[in-house]
C-alpha cells in the first residue's frame, strides 16, 4: 500500500505550522472553549500567528466567542481561507459551513471525522506559530481523528487539560490524561478554570470554597502525574461578557486577575 495521499496533503498544509496544541476537558461546561479562545487571543497579543480549529463539530462555540459568527469561509486558489478574527488570529469551524446556522448538526462519527480531515487538508493555513484545537468534552471520534491525522502528518506538540477545581471533576480528568498517555500526546499542563471568584466590587480574586472542600484538585493531579500546573483562572463575570461579545477579555478588562492568570498559562506552555 502506497502512502495515503490525504496525509501527504495535510503534511504539506501544516509544514509551516510550528506548534499544534489540543485543548481538552473531561466534561462540558468547565470553560474549555473559553480557555481556548483566550489562549489564542493571548498568543496573538504576543504577536504570534495563531490558527484556531473548532473540532467541536456538533456544538461549535468558537465563532461566537471570537465574534465572527456572521462571517463565511471563502474559497481561494490555495484552498479554504480561515476566517480572520484579527491580524493574528484566524478560525475554522463547521459553523461557517452550515447553510442554516440554527440547524442541529446530527452527524455520525465518519462524517465528523471527514470534516476534521477537511479542516486540515483543505484549509490554507499558511505560516503559523501555533494551531490550537478546541475539542468536544471527553474522548470521542473528534479527538481520535484529530490526534491520528496530526500524528501521521508531522506530530502534535501537546495537550492542555482544562478542569474546574472541585474534586468531582477529577475522574473525568483522569480519563483525559489516560487518553493522552495511550495516544502518546505530551501533556503540556493542566489549567484550573473557575478557580476562585473575582469580586465585582473590588476586582480582587478570592476562593469560593476553601481547599478542605476539594478545591485545588487540578494542582494535586498535576503533582501526582508529574506534569506542569499552568495555574488557576478565576471566575470573572467580565470573562463571560467577553465571550458573549466575541472579544478578548483583556480588551474589556485588562486589569482582571483572569488576564494575569491567562498570561501565566501562556508563559508556562
Ligand atoms: P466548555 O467549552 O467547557 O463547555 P465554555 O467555555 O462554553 O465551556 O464555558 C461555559 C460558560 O462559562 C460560558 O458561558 C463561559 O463564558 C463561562 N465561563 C467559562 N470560564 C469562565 C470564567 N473563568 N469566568 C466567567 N465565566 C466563565
Amino acid at each position: 500500500k502506497g502512502p495515503d495521499p490525504d496525509i501527504e496533503i495535510i503534511t504539506r498544509r501544516l509544514q509551516n505550522v510550528k506548534h499544534k496544541i489540543l485543548v481538552l476537558s473531561g466534561k462540558g461546561g468547565v470553560g474549555k472553549s473559553t480557555m481556548t479562545k483566550e489562549l489564542a487571543f493571548t498568543l496573538g497579543h504576543r504577536n504570534l500567528l495563531v490558527g484556531l480549529v473548532d473540532t467541536d463539530i456538533c456544538g461549535p462555540s468558537i465563532p461566537r466567542m471570537t465574534g465572527v459568527r456572521a462571517e463565511e469561509v471563502h474559497q481561494s486558489a490555495g484552498g479554504w481561507e480561515p476566517v480572520a478574527v484579527d491580524d493574528n488570529v484566524s478560525v475554522i469551524s463547521t459553523h461557517f459551513l452550515l447553510p442554516n446556522k440554527d440547524d442541529a448538526v446530527v452527524w455520525r462519527g465518519p462524517r465528523k471525522n471527514g470534516m476534521i480531515k477537511n479542516f486540515l487538508k483543505d484549509v490554507s493555513w499558511g505560516e503559523l506559530d501555533v494551531l490550537v484545537f478546541d475539542t468536544p468534552p471527553g474522548t470521542s471520534d473528534e479527538h481520535i481523528s484529530t490526534v491520528t491525522l496530526l500524528q501521521q502528518s508531522g506530530g502534535v506538540s501537546g495537550a492542555v487539560i482544562v478542569t474546574t477545581p472541585q474534586e468531582v471533576a477529577v475522574a473525568d480528568v483522569r480519563r483525559e490524561i489516560s487518553f493522552c498517555i495511550k495516544t502518546k500526546v505530551p501533556i503540556l499542563g493542566i489549567v484550573e478554570n473557575m478557580s476562585g471568584f473575582v469580586c465585582p466590587k473590588c476586582d480582587k480574586s478570592s476562593m469560593v470554597f476553601p481547599s478542605k472542600f476539594g478545591e485545588g484538585a487540578g494542582e494535586r493531579l498535576a503533582k501526582e502525574y508529574g506534569f506542569p500546573f499552568l495555574g488557576r483562572v478565576p471566575l470573572d463575570p467580565r470573562l463571560m461578557k467577553a465571550c458573549e461579545e466575541g472579544v478578548p477579555l483583556r480588551e474589556i478588562a485588562s486589569d482582571s486577575p483572569a488576564v494575569i492568570a491567562l498570561d501565566r498559562v501562556v508563559d508556562g506552555l
